[in-house]
């Protein structure tokens, strides 16, 4: 038994969507999903229904960057992500910025917490030089 799709049944679909997932380092929109997969694979309803499926049994996680939601597989070392204001590059950073207080939260205020979604925005290196008048110095 596959226990990776969380006891979902197995579809020829799903395990597609499954397949691509497993291979992608960023997170992807379902548009991005649906024209990146091969094609005839699936319909974008399809892309999203799935998608939909696999958010419920946690396989997957979402995260809203600048108004759109990404998915990611879930991971044991999740990941949070540097986006690029200017041109939207995404690239991931290894450290937690939560890992520390998640606990204490949690003890706190009596919640389980299940996955935190953080992305951080600005610039990257390539648009940076485009921004470089930074205001606060004299
Ligand atoms: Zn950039
Ligand atoms: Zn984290």
């Amino acid at each position: 038994m596959d226990n990776r799709l969380h006891g979902l049944r197995i579809t020829n679909q799903r395990a597609v969507l499954y397949d691509y997932l497993t291979h992608q380092s960023l997170p992807k929109t379902p548009e991005e999903i649906f024209e990146e997969l091969p094609t005839g694979s699936m319909d974008l309803s399809t892309v999203y229904r799935t998608l939909d499926t696999f958010f419920k049994v946690h396989v997957i996680q979402k995260s809203y960057i600048q108004n759109k939601v990404y998915y990611h597989l879930t991971t044991d070392e999740h990941k949070h992500y540097l986006v690029c204001i200017d041109c939207h590059e995404m690239s991931e950073i290894d450290v937690c910025p939560f890992h520390e207080f998640e606990s204490k939260i949690q003890k706190d205020n009596d919640f389980l917490v299940t996955y935190h979604p953080v992305e951080l925005y600005g610039y990257c290196k390539k648009c940076k030089s485009n921004h470089q008048e930074s205001p606060s110095t004299p």
